[in-house]
């Protein structure tokens, strides 16, 4: 088949879109494609833009994975600043408006992609529009940021989840005394709060780094320029700051996906079945404006990470033209570090394990990550937890400065697969005294929660 009379057009130019355009147009070379974007890029690495903040990556274009010159050489049609504000899934077209010309064109389509991917909480407090108060989400921001720090000294992230962290790390790194301010109370709360305080213990070691916990911001206070000069929290205490990034998490664009009545999940993301396809015939939907099903639990949960947006699109490109390749799910492994210090999940923790009401068991180890003879030998501490009955490993947290990311992908293959900590016992993991302990932290952890009751 040619595919000439097919027309795939995708609304989103980022992980899940750009993925879904550049494996079509492989699988299918005679395919026509279209890909609009309401931003300037294209495919380009957000989880990067951390470390262009800091400045470890030195400049924008090492972060552009794919520029709009470069899909077009390949024979996929570009439109950048355009949105896309109306689809009309009866006769099968989209309307898009060139945000420079202010023109809108109606435009078909065979098969459509909506990979619109998630948006920045904004939070109801006063003064949130003054200027210096930003947020991160596209390229665009993380220029603001960047340029906003060079007349900062002070200033506060609002939110520390793993971006916020990220962020923590950049600014302190650029010499800006750092505010952390977080309501709940403790940072990172995809870990369990055990895990989070050795963290927090980290991040207090850090110079020009002050964290407020439990703090919940009553406003932001201006100075004469309508730039944000203070915080005032609930409590009184007030923060002086240059700047201000809010990082308290992110929602699904669904808005278009709404105005057409595709069905949506409980978290308000675009539902899907295994092949990404949604409600409406001809229309996929990919990455974080989706919901996915956790692996462990079976539930629709709302997990928007560009490792997921990335398999999902080049999922929808093998799906099609027939129902090929199955996606599964998730079990939201995510992985980060501030300085030297790593934080890893994959599956449940107890929190999530007991909010699901599974009756579980769990165990907390801290070893070194190599032998004790190597210099670099440095200590972590792994949480696993498994189902008490069936012994089904359910999740793992592993946190340190040494290693931790060989272990959480051992154990997140594990979970992705319901491996019992029998079966995990099983696994012939390699070890030499630069990599590892003669017998794993992994193992160790997995013998020990099956001898417990
Ligand atoms: C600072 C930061 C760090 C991160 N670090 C990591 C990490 O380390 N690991 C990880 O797995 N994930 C990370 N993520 C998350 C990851 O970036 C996202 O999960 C991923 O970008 C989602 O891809 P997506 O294609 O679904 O959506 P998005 O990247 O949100 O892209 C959406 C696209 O849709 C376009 N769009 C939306 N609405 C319209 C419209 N109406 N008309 C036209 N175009 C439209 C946008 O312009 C954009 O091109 C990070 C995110 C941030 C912000």
């Amino acid at each position: 088949m040619s595919y000439e009379n097919e027309h795939l057009v995708i609304i989103g130019a980022s992980a899940a879109g750009a993925k879904a355009a550049a494996k079509a147009k492989r699988d299918y070379p005679g395919l026509n494609i279209s890909m609009f974007t309401k931003e300037k890029y294209t495919s380009y690495s957000a989880c990067g833009m951390p470390y262009y903040i800091k400045g470890e990556i030195k400049t924008l274009e090492e972060l552009l994975v794919r520029t709009p010159e470069e899909f077009r050489k390949s024979g996929i049609n570009v439109f950048t600043h355009h949105e896309i504000l109306d689809i009309n899934p009866a006769k099968k077209t989209i309307f898009a408006k060139n945000l420079q010309t202010q023109k809108i064109i109606e435009y078909p389509y065979t098969k459509l992609l909506i990979a619109t991917g998630a948006k920045s909480i904004t939070p109801n407090i006063e003064g949130i529009n003054y200027n210096n108060i930003f947020q991160i989400r596209t390229l665009q921001d993380s220029i603001n940021i960047k340029n906003a720090m060079q007349k900062a000294k002070t200033a506060a992230i609002v939110g520390i989840g793993y971006v916020g962290l990220e962020l923590a790390e950049a600014f302190t790194y650029q010499g800006l005394n750092t505010k952390i301010i977080e309501k709940d109370s403790h940072i990172m709360n995809h870990l369990d709060d055990d895990m989070s305080d050795l963290l927090l213990d980290y991040t207090e070691k850090i110079p020009n780094i002050q964290t407020y916990i439990n703090a919940h911001i009553k406003r932001f206070i201006p100075d004469n320029s309508g730039n944000v000069k203070q915080i005032e929290m609930k409590s009184g205490h007030i923060v002086d700051v240059d700047m201000v990034v809010i990082a308290i998490g992110v929602e699904p664009e669904s808005k278009l996906a709404q105005s057409i009545n595709l069905k949506l999940g409980p978290s308000g993301a675009i539902k899907v079945n295994e092949y990404m396809q949604t409600s409406i015939k001809d229309i996929f939907a990919a990455g974080d404006c989706t919901e996915k099903t956790h692996l462990v639990t079976q539930k629709p949960v709302f997990i928007p990470l560009g490792t997921t947006a990335n398999k999902e699109g080049r999922i929808v490109a093998q799906n099609l033209f027939e129902n090929r390749y199955p996606f599964k799910g998730v079990i939201g492994s995510a992985i980060t570090k501030f300085y030297d210090f790593k934080a890893a999940i994959a599956g449940l923790g107890e929190e999530e394990a007991a909010k699901n009401n599974i009756n579980y068991k769990s165990i907390v180890i801290s070893d070194i990550d190599m032998s004790g003879y190597m210099p670099d030998a440095k200590k972590i501490t792994m949480k696993l937890v498994a189902a008490k009955n069936s012994n089904r490993i359910l999740g793992a947290q592993i946190v340190g400065e040494g290693n931790v990311t060989q272990r959480i992908n051992a154990i997140a293959t594990a979970i992705s697969h319901g491996l019992t900590l029998d079966d995990y016992l099983k696994t012939d993991l390699p070890y030499a005294p630069p990599f590892s302990t003669s017998i794993d932290i992994t193992l160790t952890a997995a013998q020990l929660l099956k001898e417990k009751v």
